[in-house]
Formats: C-alpha cells, sequence, structure tokens
C-alpha cells in the first residue's frame, strides 16, 4: 500500500500526495521537534493543532489516517512500520536543506520504503528556477529579474508581457504612512476546537518556549484560512499597498494580509492566494494596482526567489557571515522591558505577544539593530526562527543571515542598514520615545544613530568600494573631517555596554 506523510508545513488537501487519494495517510507529531530550540508556543500550537485538525478531515471523509504522537519521526516511524509493514511512504521533498536526506535515511534503517515527490507547495520549480539562473550566463541572483520573469511566465498582471500599468513595481507609491486617527479593519476571530486548547496545555508543561501562549488567532483548519484570506482580500487589500512600510505604534497589523503562517504550512497555496488577489482586483473599482502589485511581488516574487537561494546557496548560506560579526544577541531581544527604545520594544513585544511582525518591523528594527549593533547573524537567524509562527529554516536564514545580516552578497547588494532617520519618516515611534531621533551623541541620542555610524566605520574596508554604499560614505567622510567620529564611537561603545546590561 502507498500512504501520504504528511509533514506539518505540507498540511494541504490540494497539493502534493493528498491530492492522490493515497490508501492511507500518515502524520508524526514529534514532540522533539518542539525541543529543538526555544519556539514560540503559538509556532508549537498552530503546528500541531494543524496537523490534528486536517487528520480529523481526513479521517471524517473516510480516509484511512495513522497519526502517530511520538518523542521523535524515528519512533513515530517505528511504530507506524510495526502495523503496516510492506507500505510504501510518499512524501513532498522538504524545503529544509537536508531534511529529504534525513527523512530517507530514518525510513531506510527501518527497512521500509519512502518515494520523494516534488514539493508542490511553490510555483516555481527548482528545474525552471535553475533553468533561470543558467540563462543568467553568470550573473548574480537578482530578485528583481526574477520577478519580471515569473510575471511573464506565469502572466500575472501582464499583457502581452509587458506590465499592467507600465511598470513592474509601484514601490514609489508603497511608501505612506496613515493618518495619525487611522485605524485598520478589525481581524476575523476563528472558532477552536478541542485541539488548540490541548496543544498549548501540553506545549505550556512539557516544553520550554519564549512568548505568550494567549491571544493565538492563527488559521489552523483549512477554512480557517480560506476565511482568512477572504477577509484580508475584501478588507484591507485595498490600503495594503500604500502602507505597507508603515509602522503604527497602536495597531501592530496594519492592513496586512497575515497569511504567511497559513501559506508556510500549507493550508493555502501561493498561486490560489495570488489568482485571488487579483480576481479582487479585476472585480472592484477601489483596489489599486500598486496594492495588489505590492501583494503579489511578495508572494510571486520575494517568497519564491529566497526558496530557490536557499535551496542553492545552503549550507554555506546559514554559516556566511562575510562581516565577521560575532557579537550575541543583547537580552532586550527576549524582554521588551530592558529597552526604553519604543520602536525596538514595540517590535519585541509584538513579537513575544503573537510570534509575528510585518517585514518592516523584521528588517528595518530588528535585523537592524542587531546588525549595527554587531550581533552574529547565526544568533540573529536562531531568534527569528524560534520566534516567529511563520519562520521555516528555507524562508529565515535567507531572510535574515542574508538579506537582514548581510552575511553573504549572493543576493543582497548592500547592507539594510538605516539610521533613525528612516523610523521616524516610516512610523509613528520616534514622537512617543525618550531618544531623540535628530541626536547622534549624548545620553538622549537615539542609539541607531551612534551605531549606524560606528557600523559604517567598523566596516569601511568591506563596504566602501560598494558603489551603492558611495553617498553614505561621503557622509562618514564629512563627519570625520569633522572630528566627529570619536564621539560616536564613545556614544556607540555606551549604547552597547547599557544594551548589555538591560538599561538601553
Ligand atoms: S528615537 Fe530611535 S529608538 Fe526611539 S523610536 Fe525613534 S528610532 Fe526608535
Amino acid at each position: 500500500m502507498t500512504a501520504a506523510w504528511v509533514l506539518g508545513d505540507q498540511l494541504s488537501r490540494e497539493r502534493g500526495p493528498l491530492a492522490d487519494d493515497p490508501d492511507r495517510v500518515l502524520f508524526v507529531e514529534a514532540s522533539d521537534f518542539a525541543r529543538r530550540r526555544r519556539y514560540h508556543p503559538q509556532k508549537l500550537t498552530l503546528v500541531f493543532a494543524a496537523m490534528r485538525n486536517l487528520a480529523d478531515d481526513l479521517r471524517a471523509d473516510g480516509v484511512d489516517v495513522v497519526y502517530e504522537r511520538a518523542d521523535s519521526f524515528g519512533d513515530g516511524l517505528d511504530a507506524y512500520f510495526d502495523a503496516h509493514p510492506g507500505d510504501e511512504l510518499v512524501v513532498q521533498r522538504p524545503a529544509t536543506h537536508g531534511a529529504a536526506d534525513r527523512l530517507r535515511e530514518l525510513v531506510d534503517a527501518r527497512g521500509g520504503s519512502l518515494r520523494v515527490a516534488e514539493n508542490e507547495q511553490f510555483l516555481c520549480s527548482p528545474a525552471a528556477f535553475d533553468e533561470w539562473v543558467d540563462d543568467r550566463d553568470g550573473d548574480a541572483y537578482s530578485h528583481e529579474a526574477f520577478y519580471r520573469w515569473m510575471r511573464r511566465e506565469t502572466g500575472y498582471l501582464t499583457t502581452d508581457g509587458d506590465p499592467e500599468g507600465g511598470a513592474w513595481n509601484y514601490d514609489d507609491q508603497n511608501r505612506e504612512t496613515p493618518p495619525d486617527d487611522y485605524e485598520s479593519p478589525a481581524l476575523p476571530d476563528f472558532e477552536y476546537g478541542e485541539h488548540v486548547p490541548e496543544v498549548r496545555e501540553w506545549v505550556a508543561e512539557e516544553v520550554d518556549t519564549w512568548g505568550d501562549s494567549e491571544g493565538f488567532g492563527w488559521p489552523v483548519t483549512r477554512e480557517h484560512a480560506e476565511r482568512a484570506l477572504a477577509d484580508f482580500l475584501e478588507n484591507r487589500l485595498a490600503d495594503f499597498g500604500p502602507y505597507e512600510d508603515a509602522m503604527f505604534a497602536d495597531d501592530w497589523h496594519l492592513d496586512h494580509s497575515l497569511l504567511s503562517a497559513a501559506l508556510n504550512v500549507g493550508l493555502l497555496g501561493p498561486r490560489e492566494v495570488v489568482e485571488a488577489a487579483i480576481s479582487e482586483y479585476r472585480e472592484r473599482d477601489d483596489v489599486p494596482l500598486n496594492s495588489v502589485e505590492g501583494f503579489v511581488r511578495q508572494i510571486v516574487g520575494w517568497r519564491e526567489f529566497v526558496r530557490h537561494v536557499y535551496r542553492r546557496e545552503m549550507p554555506a548560506l546559514a554559516d556566511a557571515n562575510q562581516l565577521g560579526q560575532s557579537r550575541d544577541l543583547p537580552p532586550l531581544y527576549w524582554d521588551s522591558d530592558a529597552t526604553e527604545m519604543e520602536c525596538v520594544g514595540s517590535a519585541i513585544e509584538r513579537v513575544h505577544d503573537r510570534g509575528y511582525t510585518h517585514h518592516i518591523e523584521r528588517l528595518m528594527v530588528l535585523s537592524n539593530f542587531a546588525l549595527l549593533y554587531g550581533a552574529s547573524p547565526q544568533a540573529l537567524n536562531e531568534w527569528f526562527y524560534g520566534g516567529f509562527v511563520d519562520a521555516f529554516h528555507w524562508v529565515v536564514t535567507p531572510n535574515v543571515v542574508g538579506m537582514g545580516s548581510f552575511g553573504t552578497a549572493a543576493f543582497t547588494t548592500k547592507p539594510y542598514a538605516a539610521s533613525a532617520n528612516y523610523v521616524d519618516r516610516m512610523s509613528d515611534f520616534c514622537a512617543g520615545c525618550q531618544y531623540d531621533p535628530d541626536s547622534t551623541t549624548g545620553a538622549n541620542a537615539c542609539p541607531f544613530n551612534s551605531l549606524y555610524w560606528d557600523f559604517l566605520t567598523e566596516h569601511e574596508d568591506a563596504l566602501r568600494a560598494n558603489h551603492r554604499m558611495g553617498l553614505v560614505y561621503g557622509h562618514l567622510d564629512d563627519k570625520r573631517d569633522a572630528g566627529d567620529l570619536a564621539a560616536i564611537r564613545e556614544r556607540a561603545d555606551d549604547v552597547r555596554s547599557l544594551a548589555e546590561s538591560e538599561d538601553l
């Protein structure tokens, strides 16, 4: 008999082996997965409750489901093959580097048979991406080039190969901040059955986690995920574009879709999500092109791009550290009370409370601070991997080690380093902060500023020759000529000491 082995990030009846009516379905809920790192409790609740719900749905439809709760995958497979010797298992190729080989070893060690099928949770196949890379004749990866190619390949928002509206992206229209009295639409509530409270209780009793287990609001069934998608399209897609980079002290989600967790565990597929967004745009007059294009780019472009860059660049990508940054993360990453920095404290609190912040808080606040502070890319990657509900190794590693930490130049051309100026422009945090975003030195100066100039000084040998850094190094030269760098270094040292002593 053939049995579909469904992993916790492949929870789809629409794609993969479950779509082929397998004779039997296997789930292995391995508790050692939960103990591998200090995960957010909501992440564990999401994955295990969603697995159990899918198993229930399949059973209700008469499917023969074997659900093994075990200490490890190996123990789960022992139990399975004891009861069903001779079955062939089929699993979608996991996106995590090396995972397919590990699963095969486990099955081989038990005398079983495993077929690894194509992973259908993405739009672009490995072969198609590799061919696209080959056609670039040695040019480095380029997200923009990949995205345009994907738009042409899929036909999404294109006419005869040209972009709808005349431009491939509308970023210049997507950097607005909402008015002070802006209220984004309320999020949908989901009714949870027995599995969410059960898993939450087990996690609280058995596992060392970081984060709040209450306030769980993530989709854990296909029906929840479909409703989350419909709610986003109806209520938030229209304003998503203009405000996608904004940060608001009183509103953690603004108009973001919050679909990344459902997509990354397989409850939604990228094709249906993108096509639904484009249909919504076509059917309504009030959804601007810059909103739907910005959303399509995140899924058709960036999500697919990082998946394949990860696939090709691992295992070196995970260890990449071209700037040689080696500090541990300061304690404030686990305790928002350890800092008075409004933007950083708020972002940490949001991760603690929900396992989520949107992409700009991830990149320009949480990663930016770690980059300027001098934290090792691997320490930051581990923190993101544990702390976010939507984090899986294939998505978090390129985003954090590559983009957030500039650990490699394989697919980013410059570090995403910014002073307080960026946060001040894109958020309302600075107005309520004890630090001054316009000062660089002195006890009240925003920590981002001295760290920013100190970072540029520290890594001058590596970064000055980068043509995209010419302007900022011109400003650094001005500061050097004015004799400001010693005071900046002193303030940056103070900032690092205060962060280490939980007093920043
Ligand atoms: S002043 Fe600095 S620390 Fe405070 S909110 Fe603004 S950028 Fe963040």
